[in-house]
């Protein structure tokens, strides 16, 4: 249940003066919401100042307020010419100018003669000075009724900054004094203002001061919004912890199939493989991320605990979001398991007939412990006897119902997601602050450095030459062409035209891999390239995630500029695997912007997935860092998660410790976090929702 305290800020922006059926959407839009709270919640992003001058001291270019008296209307000598009101003052002249049709009624509502106070961007032109759509004229008794300073507000065609404004501090009236939520002796020392006087300065700001995110009340605010997402991912995070699942014991046929590997596990994967067996044991449900760059062994890890589990006769199934990767993933574990009497089966949307209802027997009846697979997995013929773990791969690649669907096929099934993507650390608590995290932060031993250097697109006559060195020393390469144009097929042209041109000088040995071939067509792709009968493999981003070529040791990167950072990383990830020197060129399209060039050189000078990430959320700032929504990275709507990042932890703090002490929330101050709570309306999206 709502607190009625909150019911004027859940009211829908329809009751806002002003805000009509025309106007409700385009508000809607710009706030990101219905309700009068979103209208509240939503910051200026500038502020104007006004300073009352005459027409010989105004100044070129400055928002001003200038006292004048209409001379006469100047009108327009063709219907598509503006409308002009001549002014003036005992200084100058200085005209008023509207474009479109305003004129007639213009001169009814300001003979000339008519005494005003007018304000407005003052510009200097040819034939004087003008001010095009003043944004105040009122009555010259009234010049005290134009702000001095005002917020400029986000806008949008039809709703301009000054009604937003408005409606801003109509929803500032309506908020009420909240009981405080924060610790007092944390505010004073903080010195934060109340909630509700950080509002007030929020939409009055009186300098620019004011509008930085390091602003007492901004930071204040923003505050209050981490906490209420901590404590919505911590009060998951309890809950889940009291579901019960099956308890699974580490077990001796895994530490046979850990003994079998051909290497010995990192420091990383030992701690990360104890970690999920801590969790398997406990009788409770697991919901565990493992975190760790391409390479990092992330696969094996999960295998180990398969087998745990297949040691107790349950099922696991490990879900990866392409046919490719499945197919990987089934070959690296196939074997080990099946040397222990463990049967694996792989499904993808290929599986058909005969074959697949196969497959789907040796599920149902319990012969096949282990099901690797695509989207199939969860499709409703899919039946398990015991499936007991999930494992998902590149989990943000799934969207939440799909993981959930395939949770739903075991009674209370441990979760092990695996992702790739590089999350900050400072950030790891917003997104994934309701998940157990095993971090994978050590490589296999073995592992070189990738030499990477940027280059312009006009050198590559010169990098081909070399391309060519290198593979008739038997040499194999990726050719990355990105995705670029709105349109699959044009892009699509572009990778077959790559190819084209270097099958000039490598003939036959080019292959091209892309999203629009069949599975069979990949697979037969990529196994050429895997067997080395090609060297150079054109490739649109299909190879992003996963794909295991040891052999492959050069990565070119067409238009590296349009990249992301994080995914830059990941393809760079896919060389240095085997024995060899790898390199990895970024080819670029110059000019490069400041921010291009920054982030290429990152990508230069570091190689640890977590450090890049770090880098890149300090040059991007908030927004979405790293694309990172589809990770289940929360929009928030007053903190920032660069400039606040260094509250994020002490949120998290606070959250767990307010939970702790009062688990129900029902003290005083966990009323009033409860008040603070329903504000914010937390719904975290991610694997959270699989739970
Ligand atoms: P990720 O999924 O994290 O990108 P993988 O699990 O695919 O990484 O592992 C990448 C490669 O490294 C595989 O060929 C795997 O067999 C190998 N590998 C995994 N762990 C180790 C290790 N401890 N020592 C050596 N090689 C390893
Ligand atoms: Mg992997």
């Amino acid at each position: 249940m709502r607190p009625e305290i909150l019911f004027p800020l859940f009211a829908p922006v329809t009751t806002l003066k002003g805000v009509a059926s025309r106007t409700a959407p385009l508000l809607e839009r710009v706030v990101g919401g219905a309700l009068v709270r979103d209208v509240l919640f939503t910051a200026p992003a500038n502020l104007v100042r006004r300073r009352q001058t005459t027409v010989a001291d105004a100044q070129d270019g400055e928002t001003q307020i200038l006292l004048l008296v209409v001379n006469d209307h100047q009108r327009p000598g063709r219907a598509n010419l503006p409308w002009k009101i001549r002014c003036r003052d005992d200084t100058g002249f200085i005209n008023l100018v509207w474009f479109k049709g305003h004129g007639p009624h213009l001169e009814q509502r300001y003979p000339s003669g008519t005494a005003l106070a007018v304000s407005g961007k003052v510009e200097r032109t040819d034939f004087g000075l003008q001010i095009v759509h003043p944004d105040y004229m009122l009555p010259a008794a009234r010049a005290g009724d134009i702000p001095q300073s005002e917020a400029v507000y986000p806008a949008t065609q039809g709703l301009p900054s000054r009604s937003i404004r408005r409606f801003a501090l109509e929803a500032l009236e309506r908020a009420p004094a909240m009981p405080e939520w924060q610790d007092p002796a944390w505010l004073e020392r903080q010195r934060w203002p109340a909630w509700r006087a950080a509002l007030e300065t929020l939409h009055n700001p009186v300098g620019q001061q004011d509008l930085l995110p390091e602003a007492p009340a901004r930071r204040r605010l923003a505050f209050d919004e981490l906490l209420a997402h901590q404590l919505a991912l911590a009060q998951r995070k309890r809950e889940r912890r009291i579901q019960p699942a099956a308890a699974i014991e580490p077990s001796a046929l895994a530490d046979r199939v850990e003994g079998a590997l051909p290497f010995r596990l990192t420091g990383a994967q030992v701690r990360a493989l104890s970690e999920i067996r801590g969790d398997l044991k406990a009788g409770q449900r697991m919901t565990r991320l493992i975190q760790g760059d391409v390479g990092s062994g992330k696969t094996v890890v999960a295998m180990l605990a398969m087998a745990d589990a297949a040691a107790a006769g349950l099922q696991s199934a490990l879900m990866a979001p392409t046919e490719i990767l499945a197919r990987q993933h089934f070959e690296t574990l196939q074997a080990p398991l099946a040397a222990e009497g463990v049967r694996a089966v792989l499904l993808t949307g290929r599986d058909k007939g005969a074959a697949r209802a196969e497959k789907l027997g040796l599920l149902a009846d319990g012969s096949a412990a282990v099901a690797v697979g695509t989207h199939a997995l969860f499709q409703d013929d899919v039946v398990f006897s015991a499936l007991a773990l999930t494992v998902i791969d590149e989990q943000h690649r799934f969207g939440v119902g799909e993981r959930s669907r395939l949770q739903a096929k075991g009674e209370s099934t441990h979760l092990l997601a695996m992702s790739a993507t590089p999350i900050p650390r400072t950030l790891e608590l917003t997104v994934f602050g309701d998940l157990d995290v095993s971090r994978l932060d050590e490589k296999p031993p073995g592992r070189k450095p990738v030499a990477t250097r940027a280059s312009p697109m006009s050198r590559l006559p010169e990098i081909v030459r070399r391309l060519s060195q290198a593979v008739s020393g038997g040499a194999q390469a990726f050719w990355i062409c990105p995705l670029v144009s709105e349109s699959e097929t044009v892009d699509l042209a572009a990778a077959e035209a790559r190819a084209a041109a270097l099958a000039k000088v490598f003939g036959t040995r080019v292959g091209l891999i892309h999203g629009k071939l069949t599975g069979p067509q990949k697979d037969a792709v990529m196994a050429d390239f895997a067997e080395n009968r090609l060297s150079v493999l054109v490739a649109t981003t299909v190879v992003e995630v996963g794909v295991n070529v040891p052999n492959a040791s050069i990565m070119i990167i067409e238009q590296a500029e349009r990249f992301g950072l994080a995914q830059l990383h990941q393809l760079r990830g896919r060389v240095g695997r085997g024995a060899a020197e790898s390199s990895c060129v970024l080819l670029y399209d110059p000019p490069l912007s400041e921010i291009a060039t920054r982030r290429l050189d990152i990508l230069r000078r570091t190689d640890d997935g977590f450090e890049i990430a770090e880098k890149d959320l300090e040059l991007r700032g908030g927004g979405d860092p790293l694309g990172l929504k589809q990770s289940g990275f929360p929009a928030y709507r007053l903190a920032d998660a660069a400039a606040h990042r260094d509250l994020i932890a002490v949120a998290a703090d606070d959250a767990r410790l307010i939970l702790a002490r009062d688990p129900g929330l029902t003290s005083p101050r966990g009323q009033a976090v409860r008040v603070l709570q329903e504000l914010f309306d937390w719904r975290p999206a991610g694997l959270s929702e699989a739970g």
